[in-house]
């Protein structure tokens, strides 16, 4: 994939998590890896405006943030570029508001293993991050905790972040997660929840390594 066309894909993307509801307004953001930098949505401006080069594009290291484009990036870099640097496996971020991930954020409740899809997530429970104000660094560091050993999180009292390996991996993940929320939040009310035991959660999270076409 060039450039340009990552950059176009990541304004498909939003254009899609809108359109499908999973989304709205200039509530996300969107970022994805390539050639050793980060391209990420700029920050308030609705993706039906969005052409290739609005794309901010931000150093991907420790330091300060050093970015390019018209516009700034996402207010919330901080934590996208720490997912990409800290987990190099995956190489894109969904940020969304969608509803019922975080309805469950509301109560900062973490989904436990009540359908066994937990396991796309890499373990047994989606963990909600502890609440921290948007766009800062501590909001980072709380994401840092709650992603341990996971490719997704709730954030308290705002939405969900799910990643995967490019950019459409990043995507499915972030229906997936809002489908369990979704799921969790009306087993809950239906009563008599039952999870799913431990040692299960382990033998379905090692069958997930060849899930769909991934040992093709
Ligand atoms: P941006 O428009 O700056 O990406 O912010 C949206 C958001 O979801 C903040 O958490
Ligand atoms: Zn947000």
């Amino acid at each position: 994939m060039t450039e340009t066309q990552l950059r176009q894909k990541i304004i498909d993307l939003c254009l899609q998590m809108n359109s499908t509801g999973l989304n709205q307004g200039t509530s996300g953001n969107i970022s994805a890896r390539h050639k050793g930098a980060m391209f990420i949505t700029p920050s308030g401006i609705p993706y039906e405006n969005l052409v290739p080069k609005d794309i901010a594009k931000v150093t991907l290291d420790d330091g300060e943030l050093q970015w390019k484009g018209p516009y700034k990036p996402s207010s919330e870099w901080h934590f996208h570029r720490m997912i990409l640097l800290q987990k190099p496996e995956l190489d894109a971020v969904v940020h969304t508001h969608s509803t019922f991930a975080t309805v469950v954020s509301i109560a900062r409740e973490s989904i436990p293993a009540c359908h066994y899809m937990i396991a796309a997530f890499g373990g047994n429970s989606v963990r909600c991050a502890n609440y921290e104000t948007f766009g800062t660094p501590e909001l980072s560091t709380a994401i840092a905790t709650a992603m341990e050993d996971r490719s997704a999180c709730l954030l308290a009292n705002h939405g969900m972040i799910a990643a995967g390996k490019d950019l459409d991996n990043a995507m499915w993940a972030a229906v997936e997660l809002e489908t369990l929320a979704k799921q969790y939040y009306y087993a809950k009310l239906a009563g008599n929840m039952q999870v799913i035991p431990d040692d299960e959660m382990d033998r379905v999270i090692e069958k997930f390594k060849s899930y769909g076409q991934k040992d093709k």
